[in-house]
């Protein structure tokens, strides 16, 4: 059984309560939830029926990684929301080495935001130890194996419509200003550590 992490809003300046409340407490606890009846239902669904087109085993495993998927980068995301935005610690420095400067990886992974149809993914890819912004367009589709989210980027409009309207531009502003590299680097420093070649 999984169960939702909290999450402060009130950390959080730039995106309203309205918005993180609907984020968090309806969306994200519902993938939890949802996660928790498919793995429930998994351990009696019948295996003999397994087809490619359509079974109840087979659909319960596609939305699994749906649910799994759509948890692990939520919490990411939340968890990257109330900093101040000052970018600092080895996380920039490897960001400089990766990209050429920090400059260059802003305009990058802002670039990514208005292409993405989910997800921006700022991750260290174990498989060649380099940062790399990634773009998922499903929660389930275009993340890669190995690489670890270390800041994420909700760009569903859910995050920003009420707050931003359409000006998915002023919502990722928004969001670079509510930047936590503390917690960034937190998250940086453990996978740094860790190596597939
Ligand atoms: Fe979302």
């Amino acid at each position: 059984m999984y169960s939702p992490k909290p999450f402060p809003y009130s950390k959080v300046t730039g995106i309203s309560d309205k918005t993180l409340e609907i984020h968090h407490d309806k969306l994200y606890v519902g993938y939890v939830n949802k996660r928790n009846e498919i793995e429930d239902k998994l351990i009696k669904a019948d295996r003999t029926q397994a087809n490619g087109t359509y079974s109840e085993f087979g659909e319960l495993k596609r939305q699994e990684s749906f649910a799994a998927a759509a948890i692990i980068l939520h919490e990411a995301y939340f968890n990257i929301l109330g900093g101040n935005g000052e970018p600092g610690g080895d996380l920039v420095k490897q960001i400089e080495k990766d990209f050429g400067s920090l400059e260059d990886w802003v305009t990058d992974f802002k670039a990514c935001g208005l292409v993405a149809r989910g997800w921006v993914v700022l991750a260290y890819d174990l498989n060649d130890g380099r940062l790399h912004n990634y773009i998922c367009d499903a929660h389930n589709q275009g993340g890669i194996w190995g690489a670890i989210p270390v800041i994420v980027l909700d760009t569903y409009e859910h995050a920003y419509m009420i707050d931003y309207g359409s000006d998915r531009k002023a919502y990722i502003e928004t969001f670079m200003k509510d930047l936590s590299w503390d917690e960034a680097n937190r998250v940086f420093a453990k996978v740094a550590k860790v190596s597939l070649s």
